[in-house]
C-alpha cells in the first residue's frame, strides 16, 4: 500500500520513483526502532508514506536542490532531509539534531540504505553554527520551533545567496509577520511563501522561503536561553 501512494504522489509531483524501495526500507526501520524509542507519532504506512515521506518530497517540486549542500535543522527522525536525499542523491546533506538517540538511528538509517554524501551531526543547532556558520547553500526545517526562534537558528549556517526553507502550517501568518524584524537582523528576506497541498491529499501546507543576502553578524545565534528569553 505504502508502495502504490508513493508511487502516485511523486508521480504526481513529476518526480522519480527509483527512490521508493529505499523509502520503504526506511519506513520499516523507522517502524521498528519507535517500538522501543518515541521517534514519530504517525506509525500507519499511508501516514508515513503522505505526511514524512510525500510533505518532505513536495521541497524537491518547489526548490532546486540538486547538487547543494543542504542541512536540515532539527531534523528528528530524518524529516524533510532523508526523503530528499533518498530522492534527490545529488544533495550533500547534513542532517542535525539535539538528541543523540535521535541522530545515532539515522546513522544506522543511513547505513542501512548505503547513502553517501550525509552527515548526521549531534548538536543543537545554536552550537553547530560555531564551527559552520555560512558554511550552507540551504537550511530546511520542519516543526522546531516558531519562525522568530528558528531563524536565529538556521540563518547563520546558510551562506550569502543561499535560502532557508521552513515547512510550515497555513495557519503560520502571525509567526510570518512576527519574524520580519529578526530575519532582516540576520542578513535575510522574507519571500513571498508558497502554499500547496501534500500529494495525493488534501492537507494544506506552506513553504516559508528566505533569502540569505549577507553574512550573518558574529553575535548571532545567541545561546538557546537568550533566544527563547527574548527572540529577535
Ligand atoms: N523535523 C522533524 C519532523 O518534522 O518530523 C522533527 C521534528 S521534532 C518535533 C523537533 C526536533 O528538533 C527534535 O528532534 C529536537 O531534538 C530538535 N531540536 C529542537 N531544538 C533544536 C536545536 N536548537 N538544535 C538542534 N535540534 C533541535
Amino acid at each position: 500500500m505504502m508502495e502504490a501512494i508513493l508511487r502516485e504522489g511523486l508521480s504526481a509531483l513529476s518526480l522519480p520513483t527509483e527512490g521508493i524501495p529505499a523509502l520503504t526500507r526506511y519506513a520499516g526501520l523507522l517502524a521498528e526502532k519507535n517500538q522501543v524509542m518515541n521517534l514519530t507519532a504517525i506509525t500507519d504506512p499511508a501516514g508515513v508514506a503522505r505526511l514524512h515521506f510525500l510533505d518532505s518530497a513536495a521541497l524537491l517540486a518547489l526548490a532546486d536542490l540538486r547538487g547543494k549542500r543542504v542541512v536540515d535543522v532539527g531534523t528528528g527522525a530524518g524529516f524533510p532531509g532523508l526523503p530528499l536525499k533518498i530522492l534527490e542523491p545529488s544533495i550533500r546533506l547534513t542532517l542535525l539534531d539535539a538528541q543523540r538517540k535521535r541522530v545515532d538511528f539515522l546513522r544506522e538509517v543511513c547505513e542501512e540504505l548505503g547513502l553517501e554524501d550525509v552527515e548526521c551531526v549531534h548538536s543543537r543547532a545554536e552550537d553547530f553554527a560555531g564551527s559552520h556558520r555560512e558554511g550552507f547553500d540551504l537550511a530546511v526545517s520542519r516543526a522546531v520551533a516558531a519562525l522568530p526562534v528558528l531563524a536565529e537558528l538556521s540563518l547563520p549556517l546558510v551562506k550569502a545567496g543561499g535560502k532557508f526553507l521552513a515547512m510550515k502550517s497555513v495557519d503560520s501568518n502571525e509567526e510570518l509577520s512576527a519574524a520580519g524584524r529578526a530575519v532582516n537582523l540576520l542578513g535575510g528576506r522574507l519571500e513571498k511563501p508558497i502554499d500547496y497541498v501534500i500529494s495525493g491529499t488534501d492537507i494544506p501546507r506552506r513553504l516559508v522561503i528566505i533569502t540569505k543576502i549577507t553574512e550573518t553578524q558574529k553575535k548571532y545565534p545567541r545561546t538557546f536561553a537568550k533566544i527563547k528569553k527574548n527572540p529577535l
